[in-house]
């Protein structure tokens, strides 16, 4: 007869020289191979207009110049899957909304994405889609179309307080794409994660906010060009942007002037700073 309960060397649990969990080695090799294939990407050698709403310029020096993170800030493979999985949930909104009649575009007759360049290809961006049809909603089209897949408490924030206020970033992206791209209107969709709720929100074309960021760009290559940095978003280093910003320990260790808050590139209300 077999007794289960007391093979020899069997232990509930683990012994302390046991290898990790099956599952755990199982993730370890999916990371290190999706961080293995972003390493093996061609790197951007443009300053992406999705980034361009970000509101520390100085952070956008850093990135366009490729400035090397932070020790241990690189994006881990679970950060790569979120990424990953967004496109998911992109492609189930874009079958959703054209079932219900939407004539969402998303690609050119060569195939390609949808976008724009400008000042010599050096900022470029790549729309998720165009409406030039649809439903009798009041909208006028075409209409620029963006999707964003977020968590639940992120989502709710958004369709609490609308993108302008709650996605300052993607409300840029939104007005940047629409100057670039000759549209007056902007439908902006977010995928609640947990739930699959969907939040829908028309924006308005604002040309003195694309002015703005578009200045903002042309300010970051200038900077980057001439090897210089931007002032800081904060004037210490707890500043929320700054104590979630990859390049924080390379920024408050540059000893380099422009220190001092920037008032004109700044996406947050003046209260908000440290
Ligand atoms: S640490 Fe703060 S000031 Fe420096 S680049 Fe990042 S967000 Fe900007």
């Amino acid at each position: 007869m077999i007794d289960l309960n007391h093979r020899s060397g069997f232990v509930y649990g683990r012994a302390a020289d046991a290898p990790p969990p099956l599952g755990a080695r199982i993730n370890a090799l999916l990371d290190d191979a999706l961080v293995a294939e972003r390493a093996g990407q061609r790197p951007r050698d443009y300053l992406g207009a999705s980034r361009i709403g970000e509101p520390c310029a100085r952070r956008l020096v850093y990135e366009f110049r490729k400035t090397p993170v932070d020790p241990g800030k690189d994006f881990e493979g679970r950060t790569l899957r979120i990424f990953e999985a967004g496109h998911v949930f992109e492609d189930l909104a874009i079958r959703w909304l054209r079932l219900a009649g939407f004539d969402l575009r998303t690609q050119t007759r060569e195939g390609g994405q949808f976008g724009f360049e400008t000042a010599g290809g050096r900022i470029r961006g790549h729309v998720d889609g165009v409406i030039v049809d649809g439903p009798a909603l009041g909208l006028t089209w075409p209409v620029l179309w963006e999707h964003k897949a977020l968590k639940a408490s992120s989502w709710n924030d958004t369709a609490k307080k609308g993108v302008q206020v709650s996605k300052p970033v993607y409300y840029g992206q939104l007005q940047i794409y629409m100057a670039y791209m000759g549209l007056g209107s902007a439908l902006f969709t977010a995928l609640n994660k947990d739930s699959c709720e969907l939040y829908h929100e028309h924006v308005l074309f604002d040309p003195a906010t694309a002015q703005e960021l578009s200045d903002k760009a042309v300010a970051v290559l200038r900077a980057a060009d001439a090897g210089e940095l931007l002032p800081r978003i904060a004037t210490n280093p707890d500043f929320y942007l700054c104590r979630f910003c990859p390049f924080s320990a390379r920024c408050w260790g540059e000893p380099r002037p422009g220190n001092a808050p920037v008032e004109r590139f700044s996406g947050e209300r003046p209260e908000a700073r440290a």
